[in-house]
């Protein structure tokens, strides 16, 4: 059901609420909080220095407005609580203070100085306390539509009926944990009466969202077991051997075996089903069109699909390249959506009659239209971007192609084992010799002159440079870093003498696309962005990256993103900027083995933020974490497989509705 039925939502507060993923009822009751506020009266005789306090009281003063210079301010005013008066001050919230007017009962959260009476406040609630500990929730928000209005919408849609929550629980396994129903559990997690209730609803939300995903998985794995028919090729390895020696480099070991792999995949009786996982930079790539060259060469097409268009381009003038030095002479064809009609229907044309080798492009290439004479391997980059609908979809045109997916997102073996249980896995974890591994810096925020003096070094050699910031625009519940406010002050430093933009998230693709060509070309010396950069865009001339607001990111994240530099032949140069966290961020100095940082990202953070963006497609739980609920995780597996393999429930309608999940594509 669309969220807009729900009472209240109107076409504006709809706009918001797509604005940050939600457009049903459903994502709207599972926009789960991030945390939980725990509001209880502080004794402020007894708090101890870095102490979180909350008090509640009435605003005894008119709020007095600071304002200082890059957009900070400041609100001064006195407050009469239980234990007496004190002085409260808070940043960044102007925009309240004429609700704050002299007798507003308030509820103040943050740190009291003791020596100066001053409680410097990081959030103030309106209303009262009780005299009990009141559990509260806190959702991501955005401009426009608070925490409030959330708490508000998600109330009423637990009101309506119900009938639109699906519930992803068999009924046998809802008895034998004494599972409350769907509905109830939300409720809890959204108002938690308790610590207690709430920890149970939350494990029972957790176990459905881990046991639909991995029944998609069981599914896909069983099903794969079912087709055993694959093309078994005729290749002389010595074709490989030959091929292997002519390379221009030396393959890594890592390379080597992954090679072989493959090569047994395409030589076997059952299908391929392989994910290559490799940091960016390791040479994947090259595996990749060996692969294509083999299956080519006996008498089948290949197709490459890339995330984005540029990518795909990318990917059709590294292929052709390397395509040089191999012997036999190969067609190869990039599908662009910016391609004429004409044009488009030609490529559609030669695929079909089978004088395309290779075709490379986005996932256009697997749509409707599109016939192939005998395709025989279909290979993906950035694999999950490539949702298990996707994965699905080949086998529902009636094509069985061997799959090669690439990832450059490195995942514990275990995790991997698990999550992509469907799959075989291939690792390259050992870089190419010759890298010059990049230095990583670790700055304070008062530091921001040194990092303008790096920067400026970097531009005088005629290097790009990369600025990335945590958010867009301004939201009313942060003060994190925009990348609307850095291109100001970038401008203000670099703007005479270079060009400066801006790419993210929100803009069209096409835009998108055009800004990155920019920089590409080097008509851009500054891209400022959000981390849409994150997946595979190559600029060479890059060298160096400044990560405003560092503590923000996941350990993957940081390192996806300072995998974009260090492609040339220079010293590259990455300086994270943060006034905390500082402990989590030096393993980033420390080291530049993307297993090693997603295996210390598990450690500190659960799943961290491997699958972290909404980009992610199958791979984002919303209120499940693979590392602290792998118990939960590995229930679900097994209770799951136990389902899938249980004839006698086929009928159910649940188990219907969970198939039909997977072969629709609904991405
Ligand atoms: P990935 O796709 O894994 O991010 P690429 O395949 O694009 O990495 O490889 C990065 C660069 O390294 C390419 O320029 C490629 O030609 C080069 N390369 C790949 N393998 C080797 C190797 N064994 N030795 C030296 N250079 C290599
Ligand atoms: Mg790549």
């Amino acid at each position: 059901m669309d969220v807009s039925k729900v009472k209240g939502i109107g076409p504006k507060s709809l706009l918001l609420l797509n604005k940050i993923g939600i457009y049903t009822l459903d994502d709207l009751v599972t926009h789960y909080p991030f945390r939980y506020d725990i509001l209880k009266r502080s004794n402020l005789q007894e708090v101890l220095p870095e102490e979180k306090v909350i008090i509640d009281g009435k605003v005894e003063s008119i709020p007095i407005l600071l304002r200082f210079k890059a957009g900070l301010n400041k609100l001064n005013f006195r407050l009469v609580t239980a234990s007496g008066v004190v002085g409260v001050s808070i940043f960044n919230r102007a925009f309240m203070k004429n609700n704050l007017t002299i007798g507003t009962n308030i509820i103040v959260i943050g740190k009291f100085d003791r020596q100066k009476n001053i409680i410097t406040a990081s959030d103030i609630k309106f209303g009262s306390l009780n005299n009990q500990e009141k559990i509260e929730a806190v959702y991501h928000c955005t401009s426009g539509l608070t925490n409030k209005n959330l708490t508000t919408y998600i109330n009423t849609a637990l009101l309506m009926n119900g009938k639109d929550i699906t519930d992803y629980i068999p009924a046998y396994y809802q008895e034998k944990y004494q599972f409350s129903n769907k509905k109830t559990a939300l409720n809890i997690v959204h108002n938690p009466p308790t610590l207690e209730k709430l920890k149970e609803a939350q494990i029972r939300l957790k176990y459905e969202e881990l046991f639909s995903f991995m029944f998609k998985i069981n599914y896909l794995k069983e099903s794969h077991k079912k087709e055993a028919t694959g093309i078994e090729r005729k290749i002389d390895s010595k074709i490989v051997d030959d091929i292997v020696k002519k390379l221009p480099f030396e393959l890594t070991n890592d390379q080597k075996k992954a090679i072989d792999e493959i090569y047994k995949d395409l030589t076997g009786k059952s299908r391929m089903n392989r994910l290559l996982q490799g940091d960016v930079g390791s040479g994947k790539t090259i595996v990749s069109v060996l692969a294509m060259y083999l299956n080519c060469i006996s008498g089948y097409q290949s197709a490459l699909m890339a995330p984005t268009e540029i990518l795909a381009t990318q990917h059709y003038n590294n292929i052709c390249e390397l395509l040089h030095s191999f012997p036999q002479d190969l067609s190869i064809e990039l599908l662009k959506g910016s391609q004429t009609k004409k044009e488009k229907q030609e490529i559609y044309q030669r695929l079909e009659n089978g004088e395309i080798d290779i075709i490379i492009g986005t996932h256009a290439l697997i749509q409707e239209e599109v016939h192939y004479k005998s395709l025989g391997l279909v290979v993906t980059d950035e694999q999950h971007r490539f949702g298990v609908n996707q994965r699905a979809l080949l086998n529902t045109k009636g094509m069985m192609p061997d799959i090669l997916y690439m990832s450059a997102t490195p995942i514990p073996r275990t995790y991997a084992l698990t999550i992509y249980g469907d799959m075989d896995v291939s690792i390259i974890r050992e870089m190419p010799e010759g890298r010059i591994p990049i230095q990583t810096y670790l700055k304070k925020e008062d530091e921001i002159k040194e990092v303008l003096e790096l920067m400026n070094e970097e531009l005088k050699e005629k290097h790009q440079i990369y600025v990335i910031a945590p958010l867009i625009e301004e939201s009313e519940n942060s003060d994190l870093t925009t990348v609307l406010a850095l291109r100001d002050k970038m401008n203000l430093a670099f703007g005479s003498k270079y060009k400066i933009d801006i790419v993210h998230g929100k803009m069209a693709s096409a835009a998108k696309d055009l800004i990155m060509q920019e920089f590409k070309q080097n008509n851009i010396q500054i891209l400022i962005s959000t981390t849409v950069i994150e997946v595979g865009v190559d600029v060479p001339n890059a060298s160096m990256m400044v990560i405003f607001d560092a503590h923000r990111f996941g350990l993957s994240t940081l390192h996806q993103l300072r995998g974009r530099v260090g492609r040339g032949n220079v010293q590259s140069k990455c300086v994270l900027i943060s006034n905390s966290d500082t402990k989590r961020l030096e393993i980033m100095q420390n080291t530049t083995d993307g297993f090693e940082i997603s295996e210390e990202d598990f450690k500190l953070r659960g799943h961290g933020d491997l699958f972290g963006t909404k980009q992610s497609g199958d791979m984002s739980f919303k209120i499940a974490n693979l590392k602290q609920d792998f118990k939960i995780l590995m229930q679900a597996k097994k209770d799951s497989l136990d389902y899938l393999l249980d004839t006698k429930n086929d009928k159910e309608p649940l188990k219907i509705q969970l198939i039909e999940s997977i072969n629709h594509t609904a991405d």
